[in-house]
């Protein structure tokens, strides 16, 4: 009796998988013919029942139908799964062209830092690095800018809200200078540093002034270090950043941190000092200020007054950029105008 149900489950179920059309009604097949409780599997669940001797028959039987039902049902999935591609969705036209994936860059001020810090990186210097929110102390007091000295109104400053009485007040850097007295605290010279950084100044925008934008600081010290120095350094490092030929002029100026102190410019390098509308017709162009380090400011910074020399030297990354790419309005470099950042 038991022999033939399974002869004819077997028949039945290869029959049954015969009309299956899809993967669901595969799976309702799979668990009706080869599931744990199915009669098959029922039956060989049964087994222990059975004496030896019958165990091997029907054993032998219900596993061989087990096993064809099985392989049966393998093909027949298989066969439905192909069936189911749409191999002309699926073609792949590998002599298609491709899509470009979209690539960002770094700003131009970025580029023109990277640039600027190998330059100066070439002649023996270091990139020094500080905070751009900075206590009065280090942006103002440490440069021998004192609290009732009239070079505090030279400059506009972002002061910073204090929600309780402080010691400290603290503002968004107007400078990278800061950066200086906070180096010169745990070094001891000679050194030779550059700052590149962020600054803040609370001043009205319009086509050459921005109330953010980027500065070098450039700091010498040692024995005996002159004005010589910086002269021969800034015109290596102009000549080699213009990729032309520079001259510098100094000229007598004042800042609480040197004496002396100077501004400088450097020859028109648009017209090459014959004049033109860029220079007022002058032949040269501002860049920055510079002089020998005030004593004082040593002495702020712990050192021996009288022992060490140096110059600092601070200029705009935002003004040569506007010089070496001819860019009329100093806006556009925070302006988030990507037509503009696409350029560089
Ligand atoms: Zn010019």
């Amino acid at each position: 009796m038991l022999k033939a149900r399974i002869s004819t489950l077997e028949a039945e179920g290869k029959n049954a998988l015969k009309t299956v059309k899809t993967i669901a009604d595969l799976e309702a097949w799979e668990i009706k013919y080869l599931g744990r409780k199915s009669e098959l599997g029922n039956i060989l669940k049964s087994l222990k029942n059975f004496s030896s001797e019958e165990k091997k028959v029907i054993g032998s039987l219900a596993n061989g139908a087990r096993q064809t039902l099985a392989q049966a049902f393998a093909e027949t999935k298989a066969r439905l799964l192909e069936q189911s591609v749409d191999w002309e969705k699926e073609r792949i036209d590998v002599s298609a062209p491709g899509v470009a994936v979209a690539c960002g860059h770094l700003h131009l001020i970025t580029q023109l830092e990277h640039q600027i810090e190998d330059i100066f990186v070439s002649m023996g210097f270091t990139v020094a690095d500080g905070p751009e929110v900075e206590s009065e102390w280090y942006n103002f007091d440490a440069l021998n800018v004192s609290p009732d000295h009239p070079a505090r109104d030279m400059q506009d400053t972002f002061w910073l809200q204090r929600d309780e009485p402080q010691k400290e007040n603290f503002l968004l850097r107007t400078h990278t200078s800061s950066v200086q007295a906070r180096y010169m605290e745990t070094h001891t010279p000679p050194f030779r540093i550059i700052i590149p950084g962020k600054i803040f100044r609370n001043e009205a925008t319009d086509a050459s002034h921005e109330h953010t934008f980027h500065q070098f600081e450039c700091l010498m010290v040692g024995d005996d270090v002159s004005v010589a120095n910086f002269k021969y350094i800034a015109q290596a490092f102009f000549e080699n950043f213009f990729e032309k030929k520079v001259l510098i002029r100094l000229r007598p100026s004042f800042f609480p941190f040197t004496e002396p102190s100077f501004e400088f410019d450097i020859s028109c390098v648009l017209c090459d000092g014959n004049g033109c509308p860029v220079c007022k017709q002058s032949g040269w162009l501002e860049i920055g200020g510079a002089g020998m380090v005030n004593q004082k400011v040593f002495e702020a910074a712990g050192y021996p007054r009288g022992k060490y020399q140096g110059f600092a030297w601070g200029f705009g990354v935002t003004r040569l950029a506007m010089m070496k790419y001819k860019i009329s309005d100093i806006r556009l470099f925070m302006g988030g105008d990507l037509r503009f950042i696409r350029q560089f």
